[in-house]
């Protein structure tokens, strides 16, 4: 028999999986958080094929090995989240399930209902009213995407063009941001409105946020629809827009207000930083990443946009030339509202986290990370070693190795250093005119115990360095 007609493959499969994902799970916070970069020989196609089990066999001894500990704790590169178990069991069961989550509120599958009310689980987290509705994409570069083709059809609509289908034609649409996130501006790229064309909002000294009055100006000069890009958490500092003044703006002034909130919409979920979001209710489209903060596993993001922008929305992301997906004009369905057709069925895992932990849980591990990022930043001052490149504003702590924070090779050698030991993962960046490390706390595993083994880490490398 050849093995594609073996059914009976899945209960070897499940058992072998079953032992393969505790034991791992078991060893997440002593795994390796990097290996040195490995070569995938070319391989050669099997005519017969070898069959599920063999292959599970296989791939557990070359590869499974191989694969770093970034849902663990001490893995603070980029912005990388873990995964909880409900969102671990969640995506499990996506995949078991294998809907194509295209429609709602029709005849067929119930997924997309329950991406409905997903989203309407997420807006009561984060404190949004329920004027949003909003899809589940991949990332919060699609999110974004989502929203800004959306926010560009809204300003091609007030020169009366349908950008959707004529183009951009003689359109002209002026883009404002402080500090876009580079993927934010990539969308600029995909959106045939190019990279270089935003105008960049001056910065209040010292900070990433957007000097408000630097922007009222530009807002009052403009002629012709105004797209604001604002930041809801920077990546090097966490800095954000002042929403509450950006929200007094848009009283005056008539402009699309994006808010890319990516993992900083997750200070809402406590009462303690909620006040660094207040105002962003009255933005017109707003990005989150679920793979982040939310701690679900790739790829898993939402885009949140007021229900007043239904109409044009639906006249980028449809479907107008396919009866056989049925009158896109009609009902509600994922299908015509975001850039992809089929798709999976994204929001379990971010349906079954938020069921199992709560808004407790999320103000937990918000609070939590944002406790170890200041006490990192701390002890690193502390220790008279190193600098901070920012103060610690919310859950990234951006710091050099003190006198060497304008040596570039030093601190190259330093970064590559960390991550060879495998113990701690941070990503290099450059801010303030100072060769920075970024250690970025999002993951729900972290505790204080992390904080201190990173201390010792970066401590054993400087020693290392030194005497090297
Ligand atoms: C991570 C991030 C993005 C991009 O998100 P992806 O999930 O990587 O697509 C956008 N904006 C901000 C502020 C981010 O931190």
């Amino acid at each position: 028999m050849h093995p594609l007609h073996d059914q009976s493959a899945f209960a070897d499969l499940f058992n072998e999986f079953s032992e393969l994902a505790q034991a791992h799970l078991e060893n997440l916070d002593e795994a390796k958080t990097s290996f040195p970069a490995t070569k995938v020989p070319d391989e050669k196609l099997s005519a017969s094929g070898i069959g599920a089990l063999s292959t599970f066999e296989r791939f557990k001894k070359d590869y499974h090995p191989l694969m770093t500990a970034s849902p663990g704790p001490r893995y603070y590169g980029f912005v990388v989240g873990g995964a909880t178990p409900a969102a671990l069991i969640g995506d499990w069961l996506t995949s078991l399930y294998d809907q194509n989550t295209l429609t709602a509120t029709g005849p067929g599958d119930i997924s997309g209902n329950i991406e409905i009310a997903t989203i309407n689980l997420m807006l009561q987290l984060f404190g949004l009213p329920s004027d949003f509705h909003g899809g589940f994409v991949s990332g919060a570069t699609m999110s974004n995407f989502t929203c800004l083709a959306t926010a560009r059809q809204w300003a091609g609509k007030k020169q009366g063009i349908d950008i959707a289908r004529e183009g951009l034609k003689q359109s002209s649409i002026t883009i404002i941001s402080a500090t876009p996130h580079s993927s934010a501006v990539k969308c600029l790229s995909m959106l045939g409105i190019g990279s270089t064309q935003f105008i960049q909002i001056p910065l209040l000294k010292g900070r990433e946020s957007a000097d408000i009055n630097a922007m009222k100006e530009i807002l009052s000069k403009t002629k012709g629809p105004v797209i604001l890009i604002s930041s809801g958490g920077t990546v090097n500092t966490v800095d954000f827009d002042d929403m509450q003044s950006i929200s007094e703006l848009k009283k005056q002034y008539d402009f699309w207000w994006h808010v890319d909130a990516a993992f900083g919409g997750f200070a809402s979920c406590s009462p303690k930083y909620n006040h660094l979001l207040s105002g962003w209710e009255n933005a017109d489209s707003i990005s989150i990443d679920c793979h982040k903060w939310m701690n679900v596993p790739y790829d898993s993001a939402v885009f949140f946009t007021k229900k007043i922008h239904e109409t044009i929305q639906r006249a980028v992301f449809q479907h107008s030339n396919a009866p056989y997906l049925g009158n896109p004009e009609e009902k509600f369905g994922y299908l015509n509202f975001l850039p992809e057709s089929s798709r999976r069925f994204r929001a379990l895992p971010a349906w079954f986290a938020l069921h199992a932990y709560g808004a407790d849980g999320f103000r937990q591990i918000v609070e939590n990370n944002i406790t170890q990022a200041r006490s990192l930043g701390e002890k690193l001052e502390r220790s008279g070693e190193f600098i901070l490149a920012a103060p610690v504003l919310l859950n990234v702590v951006c710091f050099s190795v003190k006198d060497k924070q304008q040596d570039a090779a030093y601190m190259k050698e330093f970064v590559a250093a960390l991550t060879v030991r495998g113990k701690v993962f941070m990503t290099p960046t450059v801010y303030n005119g100072m060769y920075s490390i970024r250690a970025a706390f999002v993951n729900w595993r972290t505790t204080e115990k992390d904080v201190d083994i990173t201390l010792q880490e970066l401590k054993e490398v400087k020693t290392l360095m030194t005497s090297s």
